[in-house]
């Protein structure tokens, strides 16, 4: 509780980025939900502008407002850099949001969502129904076990497009950060194959990003990309994702395709698309770029 300047009592959440030396906050109504499952502790907030709030291990990772701009930035720029991915796997996602906006691309055949836990999809579903407008489309595959396991077990050569959609390196997901990890996915993609994972903030993560991008390299990987977006939910505001592609480059994207798409987008567009891609001074001297 803080005490405002009028005196009122207010609620907040906040979460402290030790990293970082910095702390963010959202006023809230009311905590909806907390549970801890075998995985992580999940909580669920109504705040006062933000709509809803899912908080995984006191860490934000999606808000009724803000949770667009990573959502579209996580598939829509790998979809239209792919020239047509038909078999996609999402490894966590738990929430939907990103099942949701592979789904809108109709080369899709069939997507397959990989969360370990299975509380954070029933309470998407509770609280984020519109995150999981897409959950019953007959493409759709949720399954519930470990995405490392699941990716080692894969057939070679059997998958156009792996987004990692995962919390933080940490816990469960630590190994989805790794050269194993990468082998495996690389071994599953087809030779055109598209591999994109979050990979936090580009301040405060630089050093995350740089080991990333040569465990992708170790892991045989011709072409790595980092793109740039904003996310004011998640600590310094500034988020990036890794893409990764198999045998052939990553200089180009589907412009056409972007600029006709036949789905409504809040944030992608072939400019927000191009703008991604454009690293930063300070980022292309750390990235030896
Ligand atoms: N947008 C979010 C962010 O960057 O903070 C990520 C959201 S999504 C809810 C992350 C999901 O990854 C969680 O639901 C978590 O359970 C899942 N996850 C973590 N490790 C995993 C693993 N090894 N296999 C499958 N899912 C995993």
């Amino acid at each position: 509780m803080t005490a405002t300047p009028t005196g009122a009592a207010e609620t907040w959440f906040s979460e402290q980025h030790a990293r970082s030396g910095s702390s963010f906050g959202l006023r809230v109504n009311a905590r909806l939900h907390a549970e801890q499952t075998p995985f992580q502790t999940i909580e669920i907030y109504d705040t006062t502008d933000w709509g809803k709030l899912m908080v995984i291990d006191g860490c934000t990772m999606v808000s009724t407002r803000d949770n667009f701009l990573y959502h579209e930035m996580m598939s829509h720029p790998a979809l239209f850099t792919h020239a047509r991915a038909k078999r996609v796997v999402i490894i966590g996602g738990g929430d939907c949001g990103t099942l949701r906006e592979v789904l809108k691309h109709e080369e899709v055949e069939q997507a397959v969502q990989v969360e370990i836990d299975e509380r954070v999809t029933r309470l998407a579903e509770q609280y984020f129904p519109e995150l999981c407008a897409s959950n019953h489309d007959p493409r759709a595959q949720l399954l519930f076990i470990d995405g490392i396991k699941y990716m080692a077990e894969q057939d070679p050569e059997s998958i156009d497009l792996i987004i990692v959609d995962s919390t933080d390196p940490v816990g469960p997901a630590e190994g989805l950060f790794n050269a194993a990890f990468y082998a495996s996915c690389f071994r599953a993609l087809r030779p055109s194959g598209i591999l994109v994972q979050q990979s936090e903030s580009p301040l405060v993560h630089l050093d995350l990003i740089k080991a990333m991008r040569t465990s992708m390299r170790m892991a045989h990987f011709q072409a790595v990309r980092t793109l740039l977006f904003p996310q004011p939910l998640y600590p310094t505001g500034w988020w990036s994702c890794t893409m990764a592609r198999k045998n052939a480059d990553l200089s180009d994207f589907r412009e056409r395709g972007a600029a006709q798409r036949q789905f409504d987008t809040r944030y992608y567009s072939v400019e927000t698309h191009k703008a991604a891609l454009a690293l930063p001074p300070f980022m292309r001297e750390a990235l030896g770029e």
